[in-house]
């Protein structure tokens, strides 16, 4: 089969690979779509924390079939698999993105998505990607059924939107809180979506971004207030909002560093700051904000814990909805202008689609 296979930074290469066989527990599917994530361009571009700072010890173990957001349809099954997963041949099924060890200190106190192995799908050997025609499931994998009325698109969505899920819960909003999204882009833009639903017409919701047509998307998908930051001052317009306090949430998904300390200005006293993206480069920021002067609660965000079920559910009810958001998808043999395409900004969720 042919893969989209992780060499070094900017070295992705096509190329033929065995089509992976299921032992025990394991499944094959068929992948439907891939969808390049942020973290995939960062990757690609070289990011420290995928390769390290010197070129060696980065989380990435190359040679490494790419791509973290997808689903597919069962072909084959190894021993004990359907039982184990609940599964049957022809179904379409997710695996959330992380496959847990099942024996750390974490996943034996159900906290799996921060196991110590730390298997990922597109970035360690153990768990090549989906982007090639078949993709293997482990023993392990966290299993989830994907309704047939997904378009692929939408059910290549499932991972990045359970990550937008966790975050806005890890932002524990309260009826007639201001919560403010910081970078609009794919995950920011599920996030509004989400923050929505739980505000359930109360509080404001305001959306920041670079991309005017980031910012339309966002208001239509219930934003109250848009701010691009690069024509106004947005912790003064976000103070005059709340009466001098600052906002209650802030959920920084924008991976610019410039952003965190931009938060903690318009946050106000005892608010909760969720940090989600992934920087290239540090964030100098004054850390005395967070003790001395406000008291904030800071909430890490990682993965999607308990966001698959709930995300899968809104959008089939299309209570979330990401099809504005779904841009070209490219035949998995043209991964270079597929990455090219993700990478230039001007499109939302760019598709690679196996061949
Ligand atoms: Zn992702
Ligand atoms: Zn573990």
């Amino acid at each position: 089969m042919q893969a989209v296979v992780t060499h070094g930074p900017k070295d992705y290469r096509v190329e033929t690979v065995p089509v992976p066989v299921p032992g025990r527990e394991e499944i094959l599917i068929e992948v439907d779509a891939v969808g390049i994530c942020a973290s995939d361009m960062k990757c690609w571009l070289g990011g420290a924390l995928f390769w390290g700072a010197n070129g060696s010890g980065g989380y990435v173990e190359a040679p490494v079939i790419a791509g973290h957001e997808y689903s597919g349809r069962v072909v084959a099954l190894g021993d004990g698999a359907a039982e184990k997963h609940h599964v049957k041949m022809g179904d379409r099924i997710v695996a959330e993105q992380i496959v847990p060890c099942g024996e750390c200190r974490y996943c034996l106190n159900d906290q799996y998505w921060m196991c110590q192995r730390h298997y990922i799908f597109g970035f360690k050997r153990q768990t090549n990607g989906g982007m090639a025609k078949y993709n293997l499931f482990p023993a392990n994998a966290i299993v989830h059924q994907v309704p047939e009325s997904l378009t692929i698109g939408e059910a290549a969505y499932i991972e990045p939107m359970a990550c937008a899920w966790h975050a806005v819960e890890r932002g524990e909003i309260k009826p007639g809180d201001t919560v403010v999204i910081c970078g609009v882009g794919n995950i920011g833009l599920c996030m509004v979506q989400i923050a929505k639903l739980k505000l359930n017409g109360t509080g404001t919701l305001i959306a920041l971004d670079t991309k005017p047509y980031r910012l339309e998307l966002a208001t239509q998908f219930g934003a109250d207030v848009v701010i691009d930051v690069t024509q106004e001052n947005a912790t003064q317009k976000v103070r005059d909002l709340t009466d001098g306090y600052g906002c209650d949430v802030y959920i920084e998904a924008s991976g610019n560093p410039a952003a965190v300390s931009q938060g903690l200005e318009m946050i106000r006293k005892l608010g909760t700051f969720v940090e989600f993206s992934v920087f290239n480069e540090p964030a100098t920021i004054n850390w005395t904000i967070i003790g001395d002067t406000k008291e904030l609660n800071i909430h890490g965000s990682h993965l999607g814990p308990g966001g698959y079920a709930p995300s899968i559910a809104a959008l089939a009810n299309h209570t979330v909805d990401v099809r504005p958001l779904v841009a070209e998808a490219f035949p998995l043999d043209r991964f270079d202008e597929a990455m090219a395409a993700a990478l230039s900004g001007d499109v939302l969720k760019t598709l690679v689609v196996p061949v």
